[in-house]
């Protein structure tokens, strides 16, 4: 368990950008860790996770309902799955299309509040991943943000995995070029990016969520 290593990480990153602490949020990714490993971050003081796959998400967040964890659905969504993410989840970063979170919205219970989004943009292009691309990314929030049962936070993206450090920066940093010129309109707080390899590049860039999970756990079982 190497929370405490990772959060140090955080702190002194936010540090040395100027940042004042607490700027950023971690999100452990718990995807594949056991409910052990989750339950030990928790008892650190860990409070948001993340899970990518929905089956093995159900079955962690009934055995820890008792629990005060935010839970993020940060994987990909088949639109015949909405209604269970819609129901167990607080978050959902990977939001991609008008379809999806129509079903979202009209799925969620209205007494659970509404879910809090993320639409996740495919910044490179990149043929492999997922989201929306930069070109739609304003007719998407438009149309999300006026969902009556979502709430859009901010936006989400993994770059395209490369060991070119100038890549992911360019990456990180038009990101946040267009959550800025976009925040204003749409009151967002949270731009999700940054990973066990980036956080540091992703931080230096403007982001106020990284989403850790080999970092914090160590390797995926
Ligand atoms: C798995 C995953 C992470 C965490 O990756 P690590 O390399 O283990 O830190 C972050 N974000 C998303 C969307 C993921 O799928």
């Amino acid at each position: 368990m190497n929370l405490e290593n990772v959060l140090h990480t955080i702190r002194s990153v936010e540090k040395g950008c100027g940042l004042s602490q607490h700027s950023v949020q971690l999100l452990a990714v718990s995807k594949k860790q056991s409910i052990k490993k989750i339950h030990q971050a928790y008892d650190l003081g860990q409070r948001a996770f993340g899970e990518n796959y929905l089956q093995e998400a159900i079955e962690k967040i009934h055995y820890l309902k008792q629990l005060d964890i935010e839970w993020h659905f940060i994987g990909r969504i088949q639109s015949n799955k909405t209604k269970l993410i819609a129901e167990n989840f607080s978050w959902v970063q990977t939001v991609c299309d008008e379809k999806v979170a129509r079903r979202l919205s009209d799925q969620r219970l209205v007494e659970l509040g509404p879910l809090n989004v993320c639409i996740q943009v495919n910044v490179d292009g990149d043929p492999d991943k997922a989201g929306v691309s930069l070109e739609e990314l304003p007719k998407l929030c438009d149309v999300v943000s006026q969902f009556k049962h979502l709430r859009l936070r901010g936006l989400m993206t993994i770059p395209q995995l490369t060991d070119d450090e100038a890549q992911t920066k360019a990456t990180f940093e038009k990101l946040k070029q267009v959550y800025d010129e976009l925040q204003p309109t749409y009151g967002f707080d949270t731009l999700s990016m940054g990973m066990s390899g980036d956080l540091e590049l992703a931080i230096a860039a403007g982001s106020t969520m990284v989403r850790v999970g080999a970092g914090v756990f160590g390797p995926r079982g």
